[in-house]
C-alpha cells in the first residue's frame, strides 16, 4: 500500500489572517530538505508528503520548525467503505494491540454518514473480525484514524513529535554572535524556532586564537544550519581591537570595552545585512560581564534590539538542550576563544558607563572597528553539501 507522510500544523493555525504567508514559507523550507522524487501537497489543515524515502525524510521532517506533530500514514485509494474497511483489516494483522479505538476525519462532504457513525461502523467490522479486542475510548493501545478525503483514504497509527515553533523565515532576520562555547549555539536554536532567519558572527583574535577555534565555530554554526536551512558566517578580524584595549585601557575593564566594540561591530554587520536583532547566549550572572551593571553598561551603545534567549536559564537546562542539539560535543573541545585569553584577574562586576567611555577615547576605535568590518571574512555554510564554500 501507497504510504504518504502527513504534517500537522499545531501552533500555525492559530494564525488566521497570516496563514497562507506561514504556510508557504513552511513549504519551502520542507522542499529544501526533500529529496528531487517527493511530491508535495498541502491545504490550510494539513500537509501531504509522498515519497519513496520514508524513514530519511521522517528524520529530516523532525528538524523542521513549524511542525508540530507528524504521521506515516497509507493511502487506500477507494471511497468504497468496504473496501476500505478490509484494507484497513489487513493493516491491523501486523500490529499488535489489545485494546483500540478509531477516530475518523470526514472532508469529503458527500458521504452521508457522520464522522462518529463512520467510526463505529469501522469499530464493530474490527470486532467482528479480529478476536481479543476490545474498544477503549480512554487510553487505547492503538489510534486507529481514517480520513475520508475526495479521492481516497488516508488511515495512520503512530504520531511522531514535531519540533513546533514557527517556519524559519517566517520573523525576519537576526544576527547570533556566535562564539566557541555552550550557549551562544543554543540561544541561537531557541532564536531559529521563533522563526527568525539567522546569520552568525564569530570574533577572532589570530595568533592568540587558533585556527582549530575558528573550525569549531564553523561546526557549530553548521550544526545550526541545520534548523536555519542554511547559515551565513562572518568572521571578525578582532586582534587590532583587542590588543589596543589591553595595552591602553584600565585592565579591570578590558572585558567591558570589548563586549562594547564586539556589539557596536555586530550591530553595524546586521543593519548592512537586513537582521532586525542581536542574538546572544548570554545569562544573567554568569560570569562578570554578565551582572545587571555590566549588560546594562554594554547595550548601551546599540540601538538594535538584543534578544538574550538564555537571559534566564540555568546552566544545566542549558546543557540539556546543547545535547538534544548535539552542539555540546563540540562545544567542549578546548581551543582558546578570544574573550578567555584576555581575562583580567578581576574584571569589574558593577562598571559605570561613564568610566567605559572615558577609557574609550584611549583608543582610536571607530577607525579599528571600520577597518574590522570592511575586511570581514564571510563563509556560507550549508547543510547540504559537506565542505564549507565560501560566498563572496
Ligand atoms: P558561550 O556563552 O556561548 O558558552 P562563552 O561563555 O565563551 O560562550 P561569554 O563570555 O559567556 O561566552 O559571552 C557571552 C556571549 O557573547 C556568548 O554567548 C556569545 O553570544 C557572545 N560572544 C562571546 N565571545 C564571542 C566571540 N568570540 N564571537 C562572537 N560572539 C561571542
Ligand atoms: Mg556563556
Amino acid at each position: 500500500m501507497k504510504q504518504v507522510i502527513i504534517i500537522k500544523y499545531g501552533e500555525l493555525s492559530t494564525k488566521k489572517d497570516n496563514i497562507n504567508f506561514f504556510l508557504k514559507q513552511l513549504k519551502d523550507n520542507i522542499v529544501k530538505v526533500l529529496d528531487e522524487n517527493s511530491q508535495i501537497d498541502y491545504d490550510k489543515g494539513r500537509m501531504l508528503i509522498y515519497t519513496l524515502n520514508i524513514e530519511d525524510t521522517l528524520k529530516k521532517l523532525q528538524k523542521v520548525f513549524g511542525i508540530h506533530e507528524i504521521n506515516v500514514g497509507y493511502v487506500i485509494d477507494s471511497l468504497d467503505f468496504e473496501e476500505i474497511f478490509k484494507k484497513v483489516l489487513d493493516l491491523l494483522k501486523e500490529k499488535e494491540f489489545k485494546t483500540f479505538k478509531v477516530e475518523s476525519k470526514r472532508s469529503n462532504k458527500k458521504i452521508e454518514k457522520t464522522s462518529v457513525e463512520l467510526s463505529r461502523s469501522l469499530g464493530a467490522f474490527i470486532l467482528k473480525n479480529l478476536k481479543d479486542i476490545k474498544v477503549d475510548v480512554h487510553n487505547p493501545d492503538l489510534m486507529i484514524n481514517v480520513e475520508y478525503r475526495l479521492n481516497n483514504t488516508i488511515v495512520y497509527f503512530e504520531k511522531v513529535k514535531g519540533l513546533g515553533g514557527y517556519p524559519v523565515g517566517t520573523l525576519g532576520k537576526g544576527l547570533l554572535m556566535l562564539s566557541g562555547g555552550i550557549d551562544s549555539p543554543v540561544a541561537g536554536f531557541l532564536t531559529i524556532k521563533r522563526g527568525v532567519k539567522l546569520e552568525a558572527i564569530y570574533f577572532e583574535s589570530p595568533p592568540h586564537t587558533s585556527e582549530n577555534a575558528k573550525d569549531k565555530v564553523k561546526e557549530l554554526a553548521k550544526k545550526l544550519s541545520v534548523y536555519n536551512n542554511d547559515i551565513v558566517l562572518h568572521v571578525i578580524n578582532f586582534t587590532k581591537i583587542q590588543e589596543a584595549i589591553y595595552k591602553n585601557i584600565n585592565h579591570e575593564y578590558l572585558i567591558t570595552i570589548m563586549r562594547r566594540m564586539m556589539y557596536r561591530i555586530s550591530a553595524i554587520v546586521a543593519s548592512r545585512r537586513n537582521c532586525r536583532i542581536l542574538v546572544n547566549g548570554e545569562s544573567i550572572g554568569q560570569v562578570a560581564s554578565q551582572t545587571l551593571s555590566s549588560m546594562a553598561s554594554i547595550n548601551e551603545v546599540v540601538r538594535m534590539p538584543v534578544i538574550r534567549p538564555l537571559a534566564c536559564f540555568d546552566k544545566l537546562d542549558i546543557i540539556e538542550i546543547a545535547k538534544k542539539i548535539d552542539t555540546y560535543n563540540t562545544s567542549i573541545l578546548p581551543y582558546e576563544d578570544c574573550c578567555t585569553i584576555f581575562v583580567p584577574k578581576h574584571p569589574v562586576i558593577n562598571p559605570s558607563t561613564q568610566k567605559c567611555q572615558e577609557y574609550e577615547k584611549l583608543i582610536n576605535w571607530e577607525d579599528l572597528i571600520y577597518e574590522a568590518v570592511k575586511n570581514a571574512e564571510v563563509i556560507k555554510i550549508s547543510n547540504n553539501t559537506k565542505e564549507y564554500n565560501d560566498l563572496l
